[in-house]
């Protein structure tokens, strides 16, 4: 299977020369370790087994907090935590995105904007009750199936 890695491998050199002076140092840190992650630039060790004598190689990871496969396994847990959370019913995920202007009254009224956030994410859990998907836009509700979005 193809990782970012292989591909940071692969392109990584040729592209940073391309686009010299676009990275901050830290970005160009992140891709190093991704490069060297699990491979013999980090260092490992050999591991025999005892029964067969078969040896396998064992290379160290790189650990930041960037890197796909280092955090894969974190991530994992994390959902699975979530996942142990919910209870056992129905749950709708809305996501809203409000206006900078907003915000900042929003930030003032945490308690009548939450209110009216599951007001409005109730209205769309009842909607979604008749419709395969609800969305919603700056300026009306749209209907989403599989294959298209409609006004
Ligand atoms: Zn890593």
């Amino acid at each position: 299977m193809l990782e970012v890695a292989d591909i940071f491998r692969a392109h990584g050199p040729s592209w940073r020369q391309q686009e010299r002076g676009h990275f901050s140092v830290g970005q160009l840190k992140v891709m190093s370790a991704i490069e060297q992650c699990r491979s013999a630039a980090l260092g490992g060790h050999a591991l025999r087994c005892s029964a067969c004598a078969q040896p396998q190689i064992a290379y160290n990871s790189c650990r930041n907090r960037h890197c796909p496969k280092c955090q894969a396994g974190a991530a994992q847990r994390w959902l699975d935590a979530r996942q142990a959370d919910l209870l056992p019913v129905d749950y709708y995920h809305v996501v809203f995105t409000l206006p900078a202007p907003i915000s900042a009254i929003a930030y003032a009224n945490k308690e009548l904007l939450y209110g009216l956030l599951f007001d409005l994410a109730a209205v769309l859990a009842y909607l979604s009750r008749y419709t395969h998907r609800v969305a919603i836009s700056n300026s009306r509700l749209l209907a989403l199936d599989e294959r298209a979005t409609r006004p």
